[in-house]
C-alpha cells in the first residue's frame, strides 16, 4: 500500500523529488450495499471514507495540503473546522513536525474529533461563534502571519480529494450518480473535478441538512443547526463551484431533515454493517427520500467514521441489558 500522492502523482501537482507527508490515506473500500440496493431499486455502492487514517475523507486533502506546506517551507498550519479537518490537520502536522492550530465552534464538535486534535498536539481554540465565523477569522489571520491555511479553500485539498473519484471509476467503471453530503462544498467540487479528469459524468446529487441548507435555499444561513455537525455550515466557501458541478452534471442539491439523516444512519449500521457519522448518512438519506432518479449504478460517499461521534450513536441506539452474575439471569438476559 502507498499513500495517494504516490499512487496518483502523475495527476497531482507534485514532482518526483517533492516532500510527501502521508499516513497511507486513500484506497478506501467500496462495498456493495445489498439491502440499500433492494430498497432503492438500483445498484448502490458505499465509499467508506471513514477507513482513512484519521477516520474521514479529510486525510485525502490533508496529505496534499501539508506536503505542499512543507515544500513551501511553512512551519505552522491552521484551519477552521467542524471537527474532521481539525483532527486530520493535527495528525498530518504532527507527522510533518509542524505546529498545528485549529479553530472550532465551541461545544459544537463531536467528542472523537476533539480527542484526536488534542492528542495530536494541536492548539485547539474553541471559538464563541460558528464555523463560518471561524473560517473568516483564520483567513484573516493567515493574511497577517506566515501560517499555511489548510481549509478546502486551499486548492491542494481539492486535488487530494478528487482521487476518490479515480478510485471509484477504477473499481466499478462508470456510475450514473454520486450521493454526497455537502457542507463547505469542497468535496463535491473535488469529486466533480476528479470525474471530469477521467471523462466520467455521473449526476452529482448533493445533500444538505434542512437546518443548514444555504445551497438549497439560495441564501446563506446565519445560524445553521443540525445533528450532522460536520455539515453545520451556513455559507459554503465553495458555493459557486458546487452549483457549477450540480448544473454541469445535471444533478441536484437537496435537503434532508435530521430525522431522515438519523434513519439512514441507523439503517446503515443495522442493515449494512457500516457505522458512519451522522453527516455521512445524509447522502443515503437523500437517496432514500428522493429515489435513484433513473440511475442504475449509484455510489454514496460515507465521509466519516461513526466512532467520531459516540454521543449521537448512544442517543440513537438501544440500551444495554443489566444482569447479575448467575447463569439463569444471563440466560434470561441473552435469550430475552
Ligand atoms: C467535512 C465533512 C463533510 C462536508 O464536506 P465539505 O467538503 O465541507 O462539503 C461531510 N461529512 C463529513 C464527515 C465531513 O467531515
Amino acid at each position: 500500500m502507498s499513500g495517494l500522492i504516490e499512487r496518483y502523482r502523475d495527476r497531482l501537482p507534485f514532482g518526483p523529488g517533492d516532500p510527501v507527508v502521508s499516513l497511507e490515506e486513500g484506497s478506501t473500500p467500496l462495498v456493495a450495499a445489498e439491502r440499500l440496493s433492494e430498497r432503492v431499486g438500483a445498484e448502490v455502492w458505499l465509499k467508506i471514507e471513514g477507513a482513512n487514517p484519521t477516520g474521514s475523507f479529510k486525510d485525502r486533502g490533508m496529505t496534499c495540503a501539508v506536503s505542499a506546506a512543507v515544500r513551501e517551507g511553512a512551519e505552522a498550519v491552521i484551519c477552521a473546522s467542524t471537527g474532521n479537518t481539525a483532527a486530520s490537520a493535527a495528525a498530518y502536522a504532527a507527522r510533518a513536525g509542524l505546529t498545528g492550530a485549529v479553530i472550532v465552534p465551541d461545544g459544537k464538535i463531536a467528542t472523537g474529533k476533539l480527542a484526536q486534535a488534542l492528542m495530536h498536539g494541536a492548539r485547539v481554540v474553541a471559538l464563541a461563534g460558528n464555523f463560518d465565523q471561524a473560517l473568516t477569522l483564520v483567513r484573516e489571520l493567515t493574511q497577517r502571519h506566515p501560517i499555511a491555511l489548510v481549509n478546502s479553500v486551499n486548492a491542494f485539498r481539492l486535488e487530494g480529494q478528487k482521487t476518490a473519484a479515480f478510485e471509484i471509476v477504477e473499481e466499478v467503471g462508470e456510475i450514473d450518480a454520486l450521493c454526497i453530503p455537502v457542507g463547505n462544498a469542497g468535496n463535491i467540487t473535488a469529486y466533480w473535478k476528479g470525474f471530469t479528469e477521467v471523462g466520467v459524468k455521473p449526476r452529482m446529487l448533493g445533500l444538505q441538512a434542512v437546518g443548514a441548507a444555504p445551497l438549497v435555499d439560495g441564501a446563506p444561513v446565519a445560524n445553521p443547526e443540525t445533528v450532522a455537525s460536520a455539515i453545520r455550515i451556513g455559507n459554503p466557501a465553495r458555493w459557486e463551484e458546487a452549483i457549477d458541478a450540480m448544473r454541469a452534471s445535471h444533478g441536484s442539491i437537496r435537503a434532508v431533515s435530521d430525522d431522515e439523516i438519523l434513519d439512514a444512519y441507523r439503517f446503515l449500521a443495522s442493515h449494512e454493517g457500516v457505522f458512519c457519522e451522522p453527516a455521512s448518512a445524509s447522502g443515503v438519506a437523500g437517496l432514500l427520500k428522493y429515489g435513484a432518479d433513473g440511475a442504475e449504478r449509484v455510489v454514496c460517499v460515507l465521509t466519516g467514521h461513526g466512532l467520531k461521534d459516540p454521543q449521537t450513536a448512544l442517543s440513537q441506539a438501544g440500551s444495554v441489558v443489566p444482569c447479575p452474575a448467575d447463569i439463569e439471569a444471563v440466560e434470561r438476559a441473552v435469550l430475552g
